[in-house]
């Protein structure tokens, strides 16, 4: 895998933070769109486990999002997480599950205010 790079626009780190902050403290999750590594859309998904520590998208939401992006001609770009309780370091369920082809986006609270951070997840051979 060589340089990940994706360029997001003012308005969908904003439409990102908002969703986060309003689940709170829930964990919200989502999906960022776009073509050629830029953002042209955010898909926030509902967590079914409605939990701080963890979360599973809805497969009908997620399926809906998805088949919407490809219709668009867009691309996932990353899959965006809150650590409502925790840092911005992927947990090891994250580590986990984590679709390898995707950047992971973790949004926590830094000095109280939500932030953001991406990580690539390499598989270990
Ligand atoms: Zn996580």
């Amino acid at each position: 895998m060589g340089v990940v790079k994706i360029s997001i626009a003012r308005k969908h780190l904003e439409e990102m933070r908002v969703d986060v902050a309003a689940r709170y403290p829930v964990e919200a999750c989502g999906l960022l769109a776009g073509v050629r590594g830029k953002s042209l859309g955010v898909f926030p998904l509902r967590n079914v486990l409605e939990s701080p520590h963890r979360y599973l998208a809805d497969a009908e939401e997620m399926a809906r999002a998805l088949w919407e992006i490809h219709r668009r001609g867009w691309q996932v770009l990353a899959v965006y997480h809150s650590h409502p309780l925790g840092g911005f370091r992927l947990s090891a369920a994250d580590l986990r599950f984590a679709e390898r082809q995707f950047i992971h986006l973790i949004w926590a609270k830094k000095a109280g205010k939500w932030s953001v951070r991406g990580w690539v997840v390499y598989p270990v051979s």
